[in-house]
């Protein structure tokens, strides 16, 4: 054997050698197998995942925040950032009905719950999901400084939103609290940058107490729903984005895909949309978004934009209504389409939160509650895909906004220049 092949073979230097994307991806099939030979026990290894998870978490409120006052002051012309805002919400919930349809079709054709002839017992007390006058009322925060403690993203953005048009309004006064903004916004993606370099590490830890914790056995009853929510997200990020893209924005959706494939790694694995934030505003930029677009458009879609949320729940809706055999009119099939858009909007970008909203799906449409403990126990895999699909929706949304409004740099799209880090 000789030195230098020694050198060259060393697996920590090929290691390093790799790009981010596929270190993560190693990470996550290294911590499923792990996880698999572990068992349970696996557990041991989930800290690891915590202290990345909260070491992005960390940087979720003061990044929200300042890089939102920045998206907003550095778009002076307020009727340009009124439009913006505006279509993305309209794109936002539209693509979230056509998700919501997507999981209702599969449901039906697929019919996981067919067979399963459960009964419900009483119906129990309807646990408290925000109603949507709530929802409303409570985006304004009565206390900003509360907001950011508990890491209330929507709260965070209409304070975040307001200052940073009081700061526009107030010409040159705002200027020195808009430096203090901006070099706090890039400090902050620096240390994204430096978080990001644990990702996969962080990865191996969560993907191994998952795969520990749910063994086959428990997985295979509800494995169908599993497969029908797999299927929707995949068909609705690769086929449904995918043509958005390429036939509304007129862009090749391979550099698309190829460019999100971060932000969907950390997604997937962390369940989190408002956690994924710092590495979707990366991306996004990566992609040629401008940053004020990116960071105001964002922030905004992590919060609002739930499509893997609403698929799920038109998945989950049709198979608790099979599986305990209550069946659905027309009229109901629109209901749920109207409530799971709208759930969407109070949905938080959290782990979990898409569960607590299926309580209100199946309230609305008189679906036995029973079926909230059904999904529970895998809700954590499918929470794993439709993150990913929320996540990659607002990626989407960002990039189509920011081409109409020719905010996009299509050298960067196109691979044509590279991107540089600013710091
Ligand atoms: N975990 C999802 C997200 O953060 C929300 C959900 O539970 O559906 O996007």
């Amino acid at each position: 054997m000789s030195t230098s092949s020694t050198s060259g073979m060393n697996p920590w230097r090929l290691w390093n050698r790799l790009p981010l994307w596929q270190k993560i991806l190693a990470g996550m099939v290294i911590g499923i197998i792990t996880g698999g030979i572990i068992g349970p026990d696996a557990i041991v290894l989930k800290p690891i995942g915590t202290i990345f998870v909260n070491a992005i978490k960390m940087l979720i409120v003061p990044l929200v925040f300042c890089s939102l006052i920045v998206g907003v002051t550095s778009m002076q012309d307020t009727g340009k950032m009124g439009r913006l805002g505006l279509k993305s919400i309209v794109f936002y919930l539209l693509t979230t009905a056509i998700a919501i349809s997507i999981g209702l079709a599969l449901g039906h054709f697929l019919a996981p719950g067919e067979g399963m002839n459960l009964i419900a017992k009483e119906q129990e007390a309807v646990k408290e999901a925000p109603s949507l006058v709530n929802t409303l009322v409570s985006i304004i925060p009565n206390n900003p400084v509360k907001a950011m403690a508990t890491g209330n993203i929507l709260q965070i953005i209409v304070f975040a939103l307001a200052l940073g048009i009081s700061l526009n309004l107030i010409g040159d006064h705002g200027k020195p609290a808009i430096a203090i903004f901006t070099s706090l916004a890039e400090a902050m993606y620096k240390l994204t940058g430096l978080v990001m370099v644990f990702a996969p590490y962080g990865v191996f830890g969560l993907m191994a107490w998952v795969s520990g914790a749910y063994g086959m056995d428990v997985l295979l009853p509800l494995i169908k729903v599993i497969a029908a929510v797999y299927i929707g997200c995949l068909l609705h990020v690769y086929g449904f984005y995918g043509a958005v893209i390429a036939l509304i924005g007129r862009l090749n959706p391979m550099r698309f895909f190829s460019g999100i494939v971060d932000a969907q790694a950390i997604a997937f694995t962390t369940s989190s949309s408002a956690g994924s934030l710092p590495v979707s505003l990366r991306c996004s930029q990566r992609l040629g978004a401008s940053r004020g677009t990116s960071s105001f458009i964002l922030p905004l879609g992590a919060t609002i934009n739930m499509d893997g949320t609403a698929l799920y729940q038109g998945v989950t809706a049709l198979f608790v209504a099979q599986a305990f055999g209550v069946p659905l009119t027309p009229g109901d099939y629109a209901t749920i389409i109207a409530t799971a858009t709208l759930a969407s909007i109070g949905t938080a970008g959290v782990p979990g939160a898409g569960l607590i909203m299926l309580t209100l799906v199946l309230t609305t449409v008189g679906l036995p509650m029973e079926g909230v403990a059904l999904i529970a126990g895998i809700d954590r895999l499918l929470d794993m895909a439709r993150t990913m699909v929320n996540v990659s929706g607002d990626l989407m949304v960002t990039t189509l906004v920011a081409k109409s409004e020719g905010e996009l740099d299509t050298e960067l799209y196109n691979g044509t220049r590279k991107f540089v880090e600013t710091t």
